[in-house]
């Protein structure tokens, strides 16, 4: 079976099979009316016969051949199927059975005595796959307007059509590519408690999964191990500060405008800060914050200078129950129960996911995903609470480094304001730095247990002139 064509540029149809041959000239493609009315030839072929068509036909060889001009037209919501014969296709018969009602009846009339005789179904052309497409694709263009001629709303209601498309068809194929299960890190239900055992661990470094090396310090037992409530907080509020930069770099409004923004807002709460960017890498560092300077951003930082409202209600939110938790963990009348609860919800509320579809107007976008979780935040969440019963007695205040943090910060001041930096020359008389700060500091305890006022004045010199007698 055979179609030969260039339709549509050419109207003419050559259809070949074995013992048979038929010339077509379309005159009209006609269409296919909706589902309701649409007719199909008899099983098995089961063509759709097409509406408002016409169609010439020419078969046979020499002086047996024939043309005739084949039409069809729906009426009440059936078709008539017509065939129109002679010199000037004078004569016509009608059928509203089949095509092949038709062709019988055209045999019949005209060239029964002949012997010849063609189904309705090539006589029509209905087995024409080319026609067959052509009304498809002329369905399609009905529908859709060419993409020049579509206005400005058109275009963005396709566009977004388009798009809810694909990210069906996207979150359709996905599973195929990415495991979607939850993975058992991100389980949140669990609970994570303490159970692994020092002894067990320097009996068989690998005992437990994901140790492999000689504990550090075997001789403390694993419970005996206190977060230090100073670096939660330190440590948590720098993941913070880290997701809101890299909020903003998402969205490509860090720029220095926004940069500006943040320095005169941290001026406004009296925090001394500053960005540069490395020369190399060409990324934007900042200020490293001190403990107190931490705790005022996390507070008083204003969100809605560098984001949108709705989004910096959200951030700010998160940012608010965290210093509550930082305060009820310091706090030693805080019960360990409540803690875990909250921090629970804190962590829930830290892993917000987003709702509805990106770009559209009601997308909520989420907060945090489940591998921004530090192990600061593992430890917030699932140890402090554990620890506070543990240490019930004593409260983790007892326990907090500050007072380390303080000191060292001290000494690096003071390494830096009043030592001469272990250079200097390199004098034999030269005392290392570490042995200036530890006579400065010798020198203040002693004042200080002394009671000896500090603000004593330094020496002058005194210049005393002698009278000659
Ligand atoms: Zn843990």
């Amino acid at each position: 079976m055979e179609e030969i064509h260039n339709y549509p540029f050419n109207s003419v149809i050559k259809f070949k099979q074995p013992g048979r041959s038929f010339s077509y000239k379309v005159i009209k493609e006609g269409t296919y009316p909706n589902k309701e009315s649409l007719a199909y030839t008899l099983p098995p072929n089961k063509y759709r016969i097409p509406d408002d068509y016409i169609i010439e036909t020419t078969w046979g060889r020499s002086t047996n051949q024939y043309t005739v001009q084949c039409f069809i037209n729906y009426n009440d919501n059936k078709p008539v199927f017509q065939v129109w014969y002679g010199k000037c296709f004078e004569y016509r018969v009608s059928s509203v059975k089949t095509a092949t009602d038709a062709a019988n009846l055209f045999h019949k009339h005209y060239t029964s005595q002949k012997g010849t005789k063609t189904s309705g179904i090539y006589l029509f052309g209905l087995q024409l796959k080319i026609l067959d497409k052509a009304r498809d694709r002329k369905r399609c263009a009905h529908v859709l307007k060419q993409i020049d001629q579509c206005s400005n709303s058109t275009l963005t209601r396709r566009a977004t059509s388009t798009g809810k498309h694909m990210i069906t068809k996207f979150n359709e194929e996905v599973p195929k590519f990415y495991n979607m299960e939850e993975i058992p890190q991100g389980n949140l239900s669990k609970e994570w408690t303490i159970n692994k055992n020092i002894n067990k661990l320097i009996e068989k470094n690998n005992y437990y999964e994901g140790h492999s090396r000689k504990p550090l310090f075997d001789m403390i037992p694993l419970d005996h191990w206190l977060p230090d409530e100073l670096h939660v907080m330190l440590r948590i509020t720098d993941r913070l500060w880290s997701l809101l930069i890299a909020e903003l770099v998402e969205q490509n409004s860090f720029n220095d405008t926004a940069r500006k923004i943040i320095i005169d807002e941290m001026k406004k709460i009296k925090v001394n800060f500053q960005f540069w960017q490395d020369q190399g890498s060409k990324t934007w560092n900042y200020t490293s914050l001190m403990g107190n300077d931490k705790l005022k951003v996390l507070q008083f930082f204003d969100l809605t200078k560098i984001l949108s409202r709705r989004r910096a209600a959200i951030v700010r939110d998160l940012w608010d129950k965290f210093y509550e938790l930082y305060i009820k963990m310091k706090d030693p009348t805080t019960n360990a129960e409540d803690f875990k609860n909250d921090a629970k919800n804190w962590l829930t509320l830290f892993l917000t996911p987003s709702e509805g579809i990106p770009n559209t107007r009601e997308f909520k976008k989420g907060l945090y995903q489940p591998d921004n979780i530090t192990p600061y935040i593992h430890v917030l969440v699932y140890h402090i609470s554990e620890f506070m019963t543990i240490h019930h007695k004593w409260g983790l205040k007892a326990f907090s480094c500050s007072g380390i943090e303080k000191k060292n910060h001290e000494q690096v001041s003071y390494f830096f304001r009043k030592t001469m930096k272990d250079g200097g020359g390199k004098k034999k008389s030269q005392s290392s730095a570490i042995v200036e700060i530890l006579q400065h500091e010798n020198r203040t305890l002693f004042y200080n247990h002394n009671n000896i006022p500090l603000n004593c004045q330094n020496p002058k010199t005194i210049h005393i002139k002698t009278q000659d007698i």
